[in-house]
């Protein structure tokens, strides 16, 4: 495909698609966060029916049960933090978005000016400068990879591993650039326990438009520009499990 961005032409191949989504196998092993249970698939059963093959049933028929936020990739929007009903097929586009992929080494806040709206001693951060650091043209998409980057991240338990999260200044930095759709490999852009406040999403939210979450990003993909598509079930909600494709350039 090619694509008129900017003045400039790029092509894009379909071959050259990278998948920055955790597979959900239903198995047991999903990612967690606040103390989370397991997406469940389960046959239906009634009285003369089971969706179930295996066990005597015409065809499968699954029903499924899912925590959107807490076991694995998802996109919101400013309705998850706000009464404003705004649904996530309203903002999430359905074309291609022009976005930059970075790799950052989080911090510890002792080693910051940066600040965060609630106590945050001795936990580690993205702050504004290792942002800047990384990346001098903003597009409307932005993806953070974090590191270190091992494969655990595609089923770690976020109640015993900490993650990191970003500082106020860095939300505000990425907000002010003009980014509308920001995606990152962690749980969330705020402190796990931040008193309910939220406050990252809620400052991106004044101008951004998604936020997603629990994406994971191999090593073998390269930092630098590309072309993402974020694709979403058409689903009324204000957060929807996704799968992010990315085109490199
Ligand atoms: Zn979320």
């Amino acid at each position: 495909m090619q694509i008129k961005y900017n003045n400039k032409e790029y092509l894009i191949s379909s071959k050259n698609a990278v998948d920055l989504s955790i597979e959900n196998n239903f198995s047991g092993k999903a990612p967690t966060f606040y103390n989370s249970s397991q997406p469940t698939n389960r046959p239906l059963i009634s009285k003369n029916f089971v969706g179930d093959v295996k066990q005597g049933g015409s065809c499968n028929v699954p029903v499924v049960s899912l925590n959107i936020h807490c076991t694995g990739t998802h996109t919101e929007c400013e309705g998850h933090v706000t009464n404003s009903n705004v649904s996530i097929v309203d903002v999430c586009p359905t074309g291609l978005i022009p976005a930059h992929l970075i790799t950052v080494e989080p911090q510890l806040t002792s080693e910051t000016d940066d600040s965060y709206h609630v106590g945050w001693d001795g936990e580690s951060v993205i702050t504004k400068k290792s942002i800047q650091k990384k990346i001098s043209q903003f597009h409307s998409g932005l993806i953070v990879r974090t590191i270190p980057n091992d494969k655990s991240k595609i089923s770690r338990n976020y109640d015993e591993i900490t993650a990191p999260f970003f500082t106020n200044q860095a939300i505000d930095y990425i907000a002010s650039e003009g980014v509308k759709h920001l995606l990152v490999d962690l749980p969330s852009v705020d402190k796990a326990n931040d008193d309910g406040k939220l406050g990252n999403h809620k400052r991106f939210f004044k101008y951004g438009k998604t936020i997603s979450e629990l994406l994971f990003i191999e090593d073998c993909i390269s930092d630098g520009f590309g072309f993402l598509q974020i694709q979403i079930p058409n689903w009324s909600l204000d957060a929807v499990p996704s799968r992010p494709i990315f085109y490199p350039i």
